[in-house]
């Protein structure tokens, strides 16, 4: 039977790197009833808003989504329409695999981790109060007037919620993902020793959810020992728990390490909504150049796959994939040893190279 999957475009170069993801999904062999669904900064015009709400609702009822980058405008009342949509679904959980392929333009050849990131709480919830605003005054003065430390007046307040709920489900998702997944190890990731009341928490709540998965090794690092961990020892690791922030941060490094935007799909998870989509965002000075790399989101597209129970043709596109990297011939600028290399693809040329190498081993 078909899945029945919401196919969002997206903008900037979205519609271009989805219709090439398309089609090597299609190329997989695998049915799709697609519930194509109009975001982003074009359809604002027509809706009013760059996240209409018959999209969310094709989300919620379809499960499962694939979705192209979408641009926040300014002035829309967006903080982020993608951490909105986030939001609207409760997709609590930011999964980045962080792979490399043999021939991708990174300093490394052995990595293969995954980040998990919370995706709602910490820094990004969302409460700040502006310097110089009444309601900063406020928040200052009751601060100065319960403990000792002082606030200046002329400070800007971010506040930094974490809580047990949010904590305990990040942490079992990491833990079911690496037992799903076949994974050996999940490591913990904060500044526990600085702030001892959330991120501290986040390493409490860990260590109790760890005690039920006796079979996934658990271990913590702070988060500044880890990055110089990830750039000198990335194959020590395999699922990274993180909180909001340092996740955002850590996942960026991790697609750094593995050969850059180009090649670093994602999924936001929760518990009855799944949506893909590559880490990069809509570059939009490319629009429609048919130039960008899709390969992101046709990883993304893989990780979807297996989210669909179809893990062999999974397989079958990971390799595909592999193959034409490796190759290094049907690639985009990004790719090849110099961006302005002559024998560059575009974006759609790839989605042919990769529907070939499926073909040939059908
Ligand atoms: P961006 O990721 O769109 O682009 C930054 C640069 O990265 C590009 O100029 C390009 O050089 C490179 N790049 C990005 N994707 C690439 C690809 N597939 N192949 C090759 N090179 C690629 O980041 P930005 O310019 O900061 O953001 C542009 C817009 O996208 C903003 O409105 C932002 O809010 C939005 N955004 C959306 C998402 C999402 O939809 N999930 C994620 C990030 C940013």
């Amino acid at each position: 039977m078909a899945h029945r999957v919401t196919f969002i475009p997206g903008d900037g170069v979205g519609p271009e790197l989805s219709e090439a993801t398309r089609r090597v999904l299609e190329g997989t062999g695998v049915q799709f009833d697609w519930d194509v669904q109009e975001a982003g900064a074009e359809v604002i015009d027509k809706y009013g808003t760059p996240l209409p709400e018959q999209v969310l609702n094709s989300i919620r009822g379809n499960g499962v989504a694939i979705k192209g980058p979408l641009t926040t405008p300014i002035g829309t009342g967006f903080r982020s329409v993608n951490v909105a949509l986030r939001k609207e679904l409760d997709l609590y959980a930011c999964l980045r695999p962080c792979k490399t392929y043999q021939g991708v333009r990174s300093r490394y050849d052995d990595i293969d981790l995954v980040v998990v990131r919370e995706n709602h709480e910490d820094l990004y919830a969302g409460i700040e109060f502006e310097q110089g605003t009444p309601d900063a005054a406020k928040v200052i003065e009751f601060l100065n007037g319960i403990q000792e430390k002082k606030i200046r007046d002329d400070s800007g307040i971010s506040i930094k919620p974490m809580s047990i709920t949010g904590t305990r489900r990040i942490a079992k998702f990491a833990f079911d993902y690496a037992r799903a997944y076949g994974r050996k190890k999940v490591t913990a990731v904060t500044k526990a020793n600085i702030m001892k009341h959330t991120d501290g928490l986040f390493y409490a709540v860990a260590r109790e959810v760890a005690k039920e998965y006796d079979d996934i090794e658990y271990d913590e690092y702070l988060v500044d020992n880890m990055c110089m961990q990830l750039v000198q020892k990335p194959e020590n690791f395999d699922v990274l728990l993180l909180p909001n922030l340092y996740g955002d941060i850590l996942s960026d490094l991790g697609a750094g390490l593995v050969g850059g935007l180009g090649v670093a799909p994602g999924a936001n998870l929760g518990d009855r909504v799944a949506v893909f989509e590559a880490t990069h965002g809509s570059a939009p000075k490319y629009k429609g150049q048919n130039k960008v790399n899709p390969m992101a989101m046709m990883l993304s597209g893989m990780l979807m796959l297996r989210h669909l129970d179809e893990g062999d043709a999974a397989d079958r596109l990971e390799r595909a994939l592999a193959a034409v990297i490796a190759e290094g011939e049907s690639v985009t600028y990004d790719m090849k040893p110099s961006r302005d290399d002559p024998t560059a693809v575009g974006t759609s040329q790839v989605a042919d190279a990769v529907i070939a190498k499926l073909e040939e081993r059908a």
